[in-house]
This record gives structure tokens, C-alpha cells and sequence, in this order.
């Protein structure tokens, strides 16, 4: 079963964690060979996508394989993110990677937002959209859009920088429109995320610029916040602490995951490296740490 811990030593020690045989060094070739990691003994499985699943437009090794096995088994899983998108858009996305993934599968960020909106704010809430595509399509139907600052708002949903719907002109727009007292809501918190240019500014760095500009304190949807979490295991109708966390993210997967009391797996693919999680103390790891998805 679960031990909680990481072994920490390198060399070639193995450790059997949830039926799953974790090395802390790379994979001795002929010396072992892992078994499958045992999902039965969980209520779903949660799959981060990116750094887990694809990186920019190819689908990381062991990937396809695992949510192929979850689909055969008829597991209940979902795959998150923090991506602007809809679940739609994402699902798309997966299949030009050649992984048909169906949205109600999906759990980005936008569907947290949207939730929160809707709850906060509903029914029919007044809401400026300074995010994306995938905001416009998950929200349009359910709230009056507001597009000029005389307009009554209730809140301002805001995602990069760079989305579509954050021109200048909107911004300026938000500006008085979170002046004028709607409130701000962030899609996530992430401060940077990596692009083919490099780094862009993320979803956290742009609402604390408005935020700072309006005085007024943005509320984040997406990991790690515990409503991002609570909701999706609402959605799935499943306890958190059934659950099983697969991601590449110390903070947003690991310790987003930890905190409502879920099981964690690490995969090196993405941002985290073995030496961030040794330096992690032992509360803070994840209970297994993998080189990728091949390993579970
Ligand atoms: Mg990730």
C-alpha cells in the first residue's frame, strides 16, 4: 500500500508504492522490470496534461498508453489543466496528437472558472471577458456580456496577456470596469508558462497587474486551489482522498493534490526534477516519484 514518502537516497533502490515499483535513479536496464500501478484501489484517476501527458504538440512516452488503459477499464479519471481553453478546444487538441480524449473527460482551469462564476455571481451574472475563445464558449449562453464601461458588471474574467480577448482597448476597459467594483477572476495563478517563444507572461502575473491597478483581489480557479480540486471530485462524485494525482507540478499537481488528500504521483517529463523533490521535507513529496508514464 501507500507508504508515505519518497526513499530520498539515490543509488539503485527500489520502493513498491501502490503496487507500482518506483526507482529513484534511472532505470537499470535487465535489472527489474515495473509491474502496473494498481488504480483499483481508487475511486479516479487524475491525469495532468501539461509535462504529463504532451508537451507543446507531442504526447509524452507511456501517455497514450495509460489513458488508453483507463478507457478500457472503464476507470473514472479526467484529465486537468490550467490551459485557457475549453474542454472542447483541448479535446481537439489531443486528437491532432492522435489521443481521443472526450471533453466531458477534461478539466481545465476555464471549467473551474466558469463554475465559480456562475455560483458567485448567478443566475445570468454581468460578465467582461478578458480571456479566450474557450471562456466565451463555456460562459455564452449563462451570462449577459458586458462590453463598455457603463455597463454594469459583476465580475471580469481574466486570463494572459496574450488570449484574444485581452486587447489594449479591453484591458482598459476591465480597468474601470473592477474600478467601478465587479470582481476579478483569474483563471489560475501560474505566474509564467512556457510557449515555443520561450516564457509568457501566465494567467497570475496579468490579474495581479489588474488587480494592483483596480485594489482589487483577484480570486484563482485553477490548481492548486483547493475549489479547483473539491469541484472536479463533486463533478466525479468521488471522496478526494480516493483519489490518485498524476502530474509534473511540485506545486499545482503535488501539492495542490495533497492538500485535499489525495494520493500523488510524480512524473519527471515535465517541470519538477529529482532534486527539487529531494529537497522537498518528507511531508511535502509526492508518495511516488516516475521518469514518465511508461513506469506506472
Ligand atoms: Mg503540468
Amino acid at each position: 500500500m501507500w507508504d508515505a514518502g519518497y526513499p530520498g537516497k539515490a543509488s539503485r533502490r527500489q520502493w513498491r508504492g501502490a503496487g507500482a515499483v518506483v526507482w529513484t535513479t534511472p532505470l537499470p536496464a535487465l535489472h527489474f522490470r515495473p509491474v502496473p500501478m494498481d488504480f483499483s484501489q481508487f475511486d479516479a484517476v487524475l491525469l495532468d496534461l501539461d509535462g504529463t501527458v504532451y508537451h507543446e504538440d507531442h504526447v509524452l512516452e507511456g501517455a497514450a498508453e495509460l489513458v488508453a488503459r483507463l478507457q478500457r477499464e472503464s476507470r473514472p479519471f479526467a484529465c486537468l489543466s490550467n490551459s485557457t481553453n475549453s474542454p472542447r478546444q483541448i479535446s481537439q487538441r489531443l486528437g491532432r496528437m492522435g489521443m481521443n480524449v472526450s471533453p466531458e473527460h477534461i478539466y481545465p482551469a476555464t471549467e473551474a472558472a466558469t463554475t465559480y462564476v456562475l455560483e458567485q455571481y448567478g443566475p445570468r451574472p454581468r460578465v467582461f471577458n478578458l480571456a479566450t475563445t474557450g471562456m466565451q464558449e463555456l460562459l455564452e449562453g449563462h451570462v449577459e456580456w458586458v462590453e463598455r464601461v457603463e455597463q454594469r458588471c459583476d465580475a471580469v474574467v481574466a486570463g494572459c496577456p496574450s488570449n484574444v480577448y485581452a486587447t489594449e482597448e479591453r484591458q482598459r476597459t476591465a480597468l474601470v470596469l473592477l474600478r467601478n467594483g465587479a470582481g476579478l477572476v483569474g483563471i489560475c495563478a501560474d505566474r509564467v508558462f512556457p510557449s515555443p517563444r520561450g516564457l509568457e507572461f501566465g494567467c497570475g502575473a496579468f490579474c495581479e497587474l489588474l488587480g494592483y491597478a483596480a485594489n482589487v483581489e483577484p480570486v484563482y480557479c485553477g490548481k492548486p486551489e483547493e475549489k479547483f480540486f473539491l469541484e472536479l471530485c463533486r463533478k466525479l462524485g468521488v471522496e478526494p482522498g480516493r483519489c490518485v494525482l498524476i502530474g509534473d507540478n511540485l506545486e499545482s499537481d503535488v501539492a495542490g493534490g495533497k492538500r485535499v488528500g489525495m494520493k500523488t504521483v510524480l512524473t519527471l517529463t515535465g517541470v519538477a526534477r529529482r532534486e527539487d523533490v529531494e529537497k522537498l521535507p518528507e511531508a511535502k513529496r509526492p508518495d511516488v516519484v516516475v521518469g514518465d508514464l511508461r513506469e506506472l
